[in-house]
């Protein structure tokens, strides 16, 4: 194997050379005849002329070796089932699902539009697509009615796949109601709406939609639908993004790219093999979720483990039981489900056998050096972070452990992966930067295979929105700010528009989180900065204790405001330290589980934060005005 450096260099220098040996992971029924078609920046297309199909790479290439291998291992924590699926089981269920869209009219280039919650048939819905060369487009189940109404009109599916209801730590939440009154908002109508009975809630759809999956599934019980073969760049899904920054945009991924992409990664990244077991905790409507609760470890011959239900239900000790039960290898999750558990007791997760676990990897948001020692220390393994956006659809930035055994530095998700040539750049002059200088994290032409395609329906929108922010340069933006060590490693400082300016200086909302999640009493932090007079910029913070109750007086929160103001002095200098700590019991989040700093520092600045689609519980909103009122 050859260095890290190499590898990578390679990729970068003849992506075309690289490339090419990395597409033989899948299989192509017509092979590709121009490895990158450069001729129309910034699109690129990959594997021109090949013909392959993700559902056929993902299950049926699989059935001569495993085929009673698991491939899926199903757990409801929310209603108690438990179901596994091997590869012939999978394949039967995945046939069944694409006859019954088929009569339904399902044609290859329509778009299904899947709200269902985490059960298996929403993995079936998603192979069935792929198999008849539909594009699916997952909406987080959950989402309410405008959210929903505003992706179908985007989308325009000629087929809905919902359910009757999904369930979330005990509660039980009506799809239906949501669907309809979705459906009346919505300009653009499907021909159908297919139901998945789950039994939790009386069904309300209206009738003229509905159509029921259960009996279908029996008419077509024994049916078998050819994988409808198609060209490399023909779109596979559309998959908006979180809605952090604004108005979700519709990411669209190719079909022989993605697969390419994604089973690279399982090996260079994630370093997963063949009858391995890997537990994503995410959710279908994320992207992690599509890339590695469904389609890598599929890809790759894994046997995946989905789950419905909270860390925390029954108990803090659910995930390591999981563990202990399936022989898991794998986990990937969110920093946002540790800071959860590190608020239960510790000795839950001493409970379980974590022998067969190997890798815990973290992606979606920062993680605080805290957090993450706390979970390698109490795992005992490597926690091992990943940073990358919907758009990109595998990680930009990563430790490459199948390439070389470069070592994790704490705070850093690693150093950029094969394929993405990566910059830091000056914001205002496009320039880069040199080591240790902060910058905007760019990528260069071309995006490897695997990311966006474009946005859906608005070309112009993916060159005008990623494209053309640097000065000087057509490069990519994320949009993140990061800062760029001598030996390659990034951290990531939070997004450009998180920079706040303090009387002259740039400073990263996430460096001063940083500083004070290193305080033994913070569970979690939100910093953003508020406009003031005399300095520009000021930063607030908003703080969520792990235990309220020793601070319930205001002398406590005194003590605590003035000692996490010292604790940014000397890790920052005193240009870092908040203005005002501000003690709150929970922070506004998107769904899938991301700061909303902007509408805390609307707020904080006396506005409205407008209208928050994505927000997972509006009443933080409300404690924040209140801790800013000083209720
Ligand atoms: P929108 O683009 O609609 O505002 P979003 O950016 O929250 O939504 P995602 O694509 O789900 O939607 O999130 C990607 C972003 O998450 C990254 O751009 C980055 O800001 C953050 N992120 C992801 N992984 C990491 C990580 N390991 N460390 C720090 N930040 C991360
Ligand atoms: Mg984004």
């Amino acid at each position: 194997m050859p260095s890290y450096r190499d590898f990578h260099r390679l990729s970068i220098d003849d992506p075309e050379t690289f490339w090419r040996e990395q597409a033989r992971r899948i299989h192509w029924d017509t092979p590709f005849d121009t490895v990158l078609d450069r001729s129309n920046p910034p699109f690129a297309r990959w594997f021109v002329g090949g013909r392959t199909n993700l559902c056929h790479n993902a299950v049926d290439r699989h059935l001569a070796d495993r085929a009673q291998q698991n491939a899926l291992v199903y757990v409801s924590t929310e209603t108690g089932i438990e179901r596994r699926y091997t590869y012939a089981e999978l394949y039967a269920e995945i046939n069944r699902m694409a006859a019954v869209m088929r009569s339904l009219g399902v044609k290859r280039g329509e778009r299904v539009l899947l709200y269902l919650p985490m059960i298996p048939e929403a993995l079936f819905a998603m192979l069935a697509c792929a198999r008849l060369g539909a594009i699916h487009s997952v909406v987080f189940g959950g989402f309410a009615a405008p959210s929903l109404a505003a992706r179908i009109d985007d989308a325009k599916p000629v087929l809905i796949v919902t359910a009757d209801a999904g369930a979330r730590g005990g509660k039980v939440i009506d799809y239906t109601p949501l669907m309809d009154e979705a459906l009346a908002r919505a300009k653009h109508q499907p021909a159908h709406v297919l139901l998945i009975d789950r039994q939790l809630a009386p069904e309300r759809l209206n009738a003229t939609y509905l159509v029921a999956y259960e009996p279908l599934r029996e008419q077509f019980f024994d049916a078998h639908v050819p994988c409808e073969w198609l060209e490399s760049n023909e779109p596979s899904y559309v998959l908006y993004t979180s809605g952090t920054t604004g108005k979700p945009k519709g990411v669209v991924r190719d079909v022989g790219g993605y697969a390419v992409a994604l089973a690279a990664s399982m090996e260079y990244i994630f370093q997963g093999r063949a009858g391995d077991t890997m537990f994503t905790a995410s959710d279908i409507g994320w992207v992690v979720g599509h890339s590695y609760i469904i389609y890598a470890p599929l890809l790759a011959g894994l046997t995946t483990v989905m789950y419905e239900g909270t860390p925390i239900r029954p108990d803090g000790g659910i995930w390591w039981r999981l563990v202990e039960q399936h022989r898991i290898n794998l986990m990937f999750t969110a920093p946002t489900a540790l800071r959860v558990l590190k608020k239960q007791d510790p000795a839950l997760l001493k409970k379980s056998d974590l022998s067969s676990l190997r890798t815990l990897f973290l992606a979606g948001e920062p993680l605080d050096e805290p957090t993450s020692a706390w979970i390698a220390d109490a795992l005992g393994k490597p926690v091992v972070d990943n940073y990358w956006q919907t758009e990109t659809g595998w990680p930009i930035l990563a430790i490459p452990g199948g390439v070389e055994a470069l070592p994790p530095k704490l705070g850093s998700p690693g150093v950029p992966s094969y394929g993405y040539d990566v910059t830091l750049r000056n914001e205002a002059t496009g320039d880069e930067c040199t080591p240790g200088e902060k910058g905007v994290i760019a990528i260069g032409y071309p995006l490897p295979p695997g990311c966006m395609k474009t946005v859906w329906g608005d070309d112009a929108r993916f060159v005008s929105t990623y494209w053309s922010s640097v000065p000087g340069h057509q490069l990519y933006s994320t949009f993140d700010w990061g800062i760029q060590d001598e030996d390659g490693y990034v951290t990531i400082l939070g997004r450009t528009d998180d920079v706040i300016n303090v009387a002259g200086h740039r400073l990263g909302t996430r460096e001063i989180e940083e500083a004070l999640s290193s305080h033994a009493a913070v569970a979690e932090v939100a910093v953003v900065g508020v406009t003031d007079v005399v300095k520009g910029q000021v930063a607030f913070a908003f703080v969520v204790v792990r235990d309220a109750q020793q601070f319930a007086d205001d002398k406590a929160r005194n003590k605590l405001a003035s000692e996490l103001m010292k604790t940014v002095d000397r890790q920052l200098g005193a240009i870092g330290r908040p203005a005002r700590v501000l003690l709150v019991s929970m922070l506004p989040k998107t769904r899938s589980g991301k700061l909303l700093r902007r509408a805390i520092a609307a707020l904080a600045e006396g506005r409205e934060p407008g209208d928050l689609p994505t927000i997972e519980d509006a009443s933080a909103l409300t404690m924040v005005r209140d801790a800013l009122a000083g209720r």
